[in-house]
């Protein structure tokens, strides 16, 4: 199935991805031919029960598992091509993750974490330490930028992963259940701050979630149901 979000000059294009595992019997198919197209300024949810391969779809999109068969193109490049090192920078520069459990590192403060993604590739210059000051006052937490993970509550937390994710101005950005570990409070909070982000520039967000009101806020919705990737009608809530 392939579903087209309505733009000739999608920005991502996963066509007809496939992925399974090698087991003692017959081989695990998890995802079947599944085909996606997007464009800058474009978002999307994928809802679907626990297991049935939304985490393993991200992954592919973002690069950090390769298909079993089928292509992802982003900005025209294949990044399954790229040599790994060549694949690591492509992944930083243009790919923010947003995971369920923050990936904050713990003995780093708020700023020092949003700097990671610039850190990891040179010297963080005094034009990126203010964009992370940005960031971090853009999320709500000006006034936390000096504290460690440790010191923050789950909602601060997941606010400053999703300032870290937004720091190299990614042409994508992936959140996988990004609410999931989020009383419901703070889970609109963070929802609303993901969905409704000024960013610099047009950008494309795919997040999976098990909720439905957080779907409810996205352009599409889209549902793994055994392996296929379908258009999924949001309930009323
Ligand atoms: P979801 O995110 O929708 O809960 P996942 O993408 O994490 O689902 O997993 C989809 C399926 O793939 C699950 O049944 C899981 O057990 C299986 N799976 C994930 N990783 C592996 C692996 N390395 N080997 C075999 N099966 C795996
Ligand atoms: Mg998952």
């Amino acid at each position: 199935m392939f579903i087209d979000l309505g733009d000739a000059m999608a920005n991502l294009e996963v066509n007809s991805v496939s992925r399974s595992y090698e087991t003692r019997s017959e081989p695990l198919c998890i995802l079947k031919d599944c085909s996606l197209n997007l464009s800058l300024g474009e978002n999307v949810a994928i809802v679907g029960p626990s297991g049935s391969g939304k985490s393993t779809f991200l992954q592919i999109i973002g690069t950090l598992d390769a298909p079993s068969s089928g292509t992802v193109l982003l900005d025209g490049v294949a990044p399954f091509e790229l040599k790994e090192k060549e694949l690591a920078l492509f992944r930083n520069e243009h790919i923010g993750f947003v995971f369920q459990d923050h990936h904050l590192l713990p003995q780093l403060s708020v700023l020092e974490n949003v700097l990671l993604p610039v850190v990891a590739h040179g010297k963080a210059t005094d034009e990126w330490v203010e964009r992370g000051n940005e960031l971090i006052e853009r999320v709500g937490l000006g006034n936390r930028t000096h504290h460690r993970p440790g010191e923050l509550s789950g909602g601060e937390r997941q606010r400053a992963a999703v300032a870290r994710a937004l720091m190299r101005k990614p042409k994508l950005i992936l959140a996988d259940e990004p609410t999931g570990s989020l009383d419901q409070a703070n889970a609109r909070h963070v929802g609303e701050l993901l969905v409704g982000l000024p960013v610099d520039q047009p950008t494309m967000l795919i997040t999976v979630t098990h909720s439905r009101e957080l779907a409810g806020k996205f352009q599409r919705q889209l549902q793994i149901e055994e392996g296929v990737l379908v258009s999924s009608v949001p309930t009323e809530h």
